[in-house]
């Protein structure tokens, strides 16, 4: 579809090493000439040098391959802190009873107070070996911060690992915190996602209506044709466009637009192409008539309980070709239809540009404030956009928490994860954000590549990476200071509303984030959205209430698939079989799940029910006891009733005193549904229970100006 000449430079970009899983680059712009040094926004103070004050330039094949691969634990330590290590005896403290509940935090105080009062804490380790193209933004902000790096790795365990791909870089952590959660990478590749999105677009099709209708290929292959052809039969209907995006791409690779089903480019070599093919937005809102795109940078500090925070400041991606609605002659307008950083930086058009607020990348509030400057509601798209990443991250979250339990078993010593995530957003003409996907490893370098003479490169500084990603990383470590940990105060959750319109960051140039002269930190540029916006959100978190169920029943440690004797002990134990319902029924309904989803994934290695799977299954049998109502209560209700098979029996007493306060115990369900009595086992009381717990459907939004 796409012309030669596109093709060619796309093809150019797709030579790059496989292998690992890659890095989402976004910001590999050649930069500015020799004779025009970027350097607008860096006045390093004595406590955070960015090193970029001045251009600098390195060989390329330096920067990564030293500090990023050398093997952990090669070195390296520091005999003060390992005597400090000795001393409290306690590093390798892991976790209390359950995963996630860690009692570092308080440990640690103690620890630094000793038993004459407190006295200088020791600064916090951070192990930067894995960190990759990450490194130089990390290095910054640890500088920032004050604290000690262990660039080789360190013997002794370290409070914070930073890995540069996944959980898996580093294997023999077994304590401190890692910014990476087992499975994200596998979660996020465009196919899952979509088929978490998707689960969640059954429950509630009102509130995720902001990522756009995808079918999986292969396998969907013939839905996706049906809808097309149903399309053009309607002859009033503007004949819509689609995109195509390989399961494991990034940076644009691969990607390309159709019309017509026979477009497709199904087979690469024999093998069938893994794919998402996703309906096409052809009204994006233009700046300076071009498209563009946002990345967001998103925290997730904790899952258990779950915890997000969002960066106030975040980049613009624009094309460099004007845009046009998509049609059959510019399709192939990579330029002007895709917002990669990676493809438009090989337009003549690109615009390199030092201040933040033009250029072909710019900063999030730069943009937010030019739109706010001609009368856009930025206050409602900002509270749009936190209400896509929350809804985004809880799509997720059911198959993470599977994940983890299988890597870090509960009870089992094993670091804490946190993740920064890219989210990358379109905002329609109407205003209206559109989530294009997201990253598990957001490209967090902070200098470009420019190419001086045929195959040499030289790195050169770029303000506005700096600028924004040394702020997220930096303010991450703080929120993650084990020295530090704090409980949310309870002050903070409260049920919605967005605090004030100052929390965006509108004037570009009249704020920095670096540290001051006196090298003070500037406030948290990553701002928590939940549990802070708790209450229209907690009622979709049914998925993750089915993972709950399915986890328990998981039975092995280590395990990510049900069998089928502990799915039939799911049944029984949760009283879903009836005489119109037999075990013979249980066991086909979970022969036949299981071999079509099997199916889907065939390179598993494990056997058995996955968990969308099972979730499929407790779908179906959610309907088949519920008929009479939606989908979401159908599930609703079937929740509430295994929920209180798997509770203690109560005795008189405590029947008499159970009451609804009593779902305040119960972090999934607080502040939403009331569960029904546990008594409650007659169908028709049940449907009555459910039908009271009927959520009403609405547009979600961080921001109710109540
Ligand atoms: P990649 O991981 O390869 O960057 P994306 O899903 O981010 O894949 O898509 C690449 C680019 O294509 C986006 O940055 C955006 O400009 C454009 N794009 C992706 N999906 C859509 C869509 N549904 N509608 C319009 N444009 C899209």
């Amino acid at each position: 579809m796409m012309t030669d000449h596109h093709h060619g430079k796309v093809n150019d970009h797709l030579m790059k090493p496989c292998g690992e899983e890659e890095e989402e680059e976004e910001n590999e712009e050649p930069g500015s000439s020799p004779s025009d040094p970027p350097c607008s926004i860096t006045t390093p103070g004595p406590g955070g040098s960015s090193g970029f004050s001045k251009p600098q330039r390195r060989s390329r094949t330096k920067l990564d391959s030293d500090a990023g691969l050398s093997p952990a634990g090669k070195n390296l330590n520091c005999p003060d802190c390992v005597q400090n290590l000795k001393g409290t005896g306690k590093i390798l403290q892991g976790k209390s009873e359950t995963n996630g509940n860690y009692l570092q935090g308080t440990r640690s105080i103690q620890d630094q107070q000793g038993q004459d009062g407190p006295r200088k804490r020791r600064p916090v380790t951070v192990d930067t070996s894995k960190a990759k193209t990450s490194l130089e933004a990390l290095k910054l902000s640890i500088k920032q911060l004050k604290w000690k790096e262990f660039p080789l790795g360190r013997r002794a365990p370290c409070d914070i690992y930073w890995h540069g791909v996944s959980f898996h870089d580093n294997e023999h952590i077994v304590s401190g915190q890692v910014n990476k959660f087992p499975g994200m990478v596998e979660m996020l590749r465009k196919i899952n996602l979509s088929r978490a999105m998707r689960t969640m677009q059954q429950l509630f099709p009102e509130e995720y209506d902001f990522y756009p209708r995808s079918w999986i290929l292969p396998e969907e292959y013939q839905q996706f044709s049906a809808q097309i052809r149903l399309g053009k039969e309607n002859e009033t209907a503007v004949t819509p466009t689609f995109i195509v995006k390989p399961d494991g791409g990034s940076q644009g690779d691969g990607i390309y637009l159709i019309r017509d089903p026979s477009d497709l480019k199904l087979v690469v070599g024999s093998q069938a192409k893994q794919a998402v093919v996703q309906e096409y937005i052809p009204k994006p809102l233009l700046i300076d008539k071009l498209k563009f795109d946002i990345r967001l940078y998103v925290l997730i500090r904790s899952l258990e309980p779950l915890e997000i925070y969002i960066a106030k400041e975040g980049l613009t991606r624009f094309c460099t070709e004007p845009y046009q609605e998509p049609s059959q002659k510019n399709l192939s307008h990579v330029f002007m239809h895709l917002t990669n950083y990676s493809l438009n930086v090989h337009s003549g058009n690109f615009v390199h540009s030092d201040s933040q607020n033009t250029g072909s990348k710019r900063t999030l509030s730069s943009v937010l404030y030019r739109l706010g400057a001609k009368g856009v509601d930025i206050k409602r798209v900002w509270s749009d956009i936190i209400a896509l990443v929350i809804m985004t991250v809880m799509a997720v979250v059911p198959e993470l928490k599977v994940y983890h339990q299988a890597d870090i078993p509960p009870g089992k010593p094993g670091p804490t994860c946190f993740q920064v995530l890219g989210f990358d957003i379109l905002l329609m003409k109407n205003l209206k954000p559109v989530l294009l996907e997201v990253n598990s490893n957001p490209s967090m370098r902070i200098e470009h590549e420019q190419e001086v003479a045929p195959g040499v490169f030289e790195y050169v500084p770029s303000p506005v990476d700096e600028e924004v990603k040394v702020g997220v990383i930096r303010d991450t470590l703080r929120l993650m200071d084990p020295f530090n940990k704090k409980p949310a105060p309870v002050s903070q959750l409260k049920s919605g509303g967005f605090e004030h319109v100052e929390e965006i960051p509108l004037d570009p140039e009249s704020h920095s984030r670096s540290p001051d002269e006196m090298g003070n930190l500037p406030s948290l540029c990553l701002k928590q959205v939940y549990p802070k916006y708790t209450k229209q959100f907690n009622s979709l978190r049914l998925v993750e209430r089915i993972a709950a169920l399915f986890i328990r029943f998981l039975g092995v440690k280590g395990n990510m698939r049900l069998g089928p004797t502990a799915f039939r002990t799911f049944i029984r134990t949760c009283k879903l079989s009836s005489s119109s319902f037999s075990m013979a029924s249980v066991d086909i309904l979970y022969i036949d799940i299981t071999r079509r989803w099997s199916c889907t994934a065939p390179e598993s290695r494990e056997a058995g029910m996955g968990l969308q799977a099972f979730v499929e299954a407790f779908f179906y049998l959610a309907g088949r006891r519920f008929k009479s109502l939606v989908l979401k209560e159908q599930v609703a209700a079937l929740l509430s009733l295994c929920e209180a098979q798997l509770e203690p029996q109560p005795s008189a007493e405590d029947r008499r005193s159970l009451s609804c306060s009593r779902a305040l115990l119960r972090p999934i369900r607080t502040q939403t549904l009331c569960p029904p009595h546990p008594l409650l086992s007659s169908p028709a009381a049940q449907r009555r229970a459910a039908s009271h717990q009927r959520l009403k459907p609405r547009m979600l939004r961080a921001n109710v100006e109540n």
